[in-house]
């Protein structure tokens, strides 16, 4: 399986591109359709599904034209529906946890709510797409309409429990940065610690 970090946009944002065996799945596909099709023609993948982390609009930004033209569904979860402005007929709206096979990829959405009432993040093996639940070093806001810094604190703390060796990938490169590990999340970052040591688990 391998996996491709593209940053479109002007807001640092990651879209993952994984694929195996001529099969893929997008995370988080935004801004740019033109850019992320062709990328898809020029490496002969065929698109299976699309994953949405939450529905703020820098994540789902025109996205509705690559679900138009390939046919393939996004997933999403129901809470966030209104927030991405997606028409629901492109979607699989789903709630709670859930694991799905999806051609070669095993794929298991963890529901982490905090930053918004409906983000997940995704995990395909050992890998993590945390959106803008979890940063290299910090979490994603949560004062803006349907955050909860308690609901935050939870899901933090839930992503700690995962293995140390779990790679996260997050929705945006700020400073360069998109990808580290739960291990080192659960030393250096000051919002995990928080969460782990309230929980008297640090
Ligand atoms: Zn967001």
């Amino acid at each position: 399986m391998q996996i491709e970090v593209i940053q479109l946009g002007p807001m640092e944002n990651c879209t993952y591109l994984i694929h195996q065996d001529g099969k893929a799945l997008l995370i988080d596909p935004a801004w740019d359709m033109n850019f992320l099709e062709h990328t898809l023609q020029a490496k002969k993948l065929t698109l299976l599904a699309v994953f949405f982390t939450h529905g703020h609009f820098d994540h789902v930004k025109f996205s509705q034209t690559l679900l138009e033209n390939t046919g393939v569904k996004g997933y999403l979860e129901e809470q966030d529906l209104a927030l991405s402005g997606l028409d629901p007929k492109y979607l699989t709206l789903y709630s709670g946890e859930q694991q799905l096979q999806i051609g070669p990829f095993q794929v298991h959405i963890i529901p982490t709510p905090g930053h918004t009432a409906g983000g997940v993040c995704i995990q395909l093996g050992n890998n993590l797409f945390t959106g803008d639940t979890l940063f290299p070093g910090a979490c994603g806001r949560v004062d803006l309409p349907s955050s909860n810094p308690r609901q935050m604190r939870q899901s933090l703390l839930k992503l700690a429990q995962l293995p140390e060796d779990t790679q996260i990938f997050a929705g945006h490169s700020y400073n360069g940065k998109c990808s580290s590990t739960i291990g080192y999340e659960r030393i250096q970052n000051p919002f995990m610690r928080n969460a782990l040591r309230d929980k008297e688990l640090l």
